[in-house]
């Protein structure tokens, strides 16, 4: 996707906090967080939302999950506990229309969100 913001960062084009990176994934600190740890998950394969999702890509959701517990685990933020989500299309919040998961922790979240 040529003017996808997300694609440009997995490209190089756009600079970015790296926290993790593997064939498949790219995580990278949130330029706005909303918590003391506050980390983008995404696929660099450009699917714009939950609602984009195919059959062949269910096996990559879990692998994201399975990253992001790492990475929790990682920032010191598995044992008090933390949360992944994806927010799609507008009532879900969702601004950057390439899938991501935000993972935060560090701070009690409140439940519901807003
Ligand atoms: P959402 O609103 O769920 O689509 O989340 C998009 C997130 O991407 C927001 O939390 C933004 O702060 C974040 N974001 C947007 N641009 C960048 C960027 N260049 N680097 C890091 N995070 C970004
Ligand atoms: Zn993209």
């Amino acid at each position: 996707m040529e003017d996808c913001i997300f694609c440009k960062i997995v490209k190089g084009e756009i600079p970015c906090d790296k926290v993790y990176e593997d064939e498949k994934v790219l995580s990278f600190k949130d330029i706005s967080p909303e918590a003391p740890v506050h980390v983008l998950i995404i696929p660099k394969k450009h699917i714009t939302s939950i609602n984009g999702l195919k059959k062949e890509d269910e096996e990559l959701i879990g692998y994201i999950y399975n990253i992001g517990a790492k990475i929790a685990k990682e920032l010191g933020v598995a044992e008090d506990g933390y949360r992944i989500v994806s927010n799609c299309g507008e009532d879900g919040g969702q601004t950057v229309p390439h899938i991501h998961f935000h993972l935060l922790g560090g701070r009690k979240l409140n439940w519901p969100p807003g």
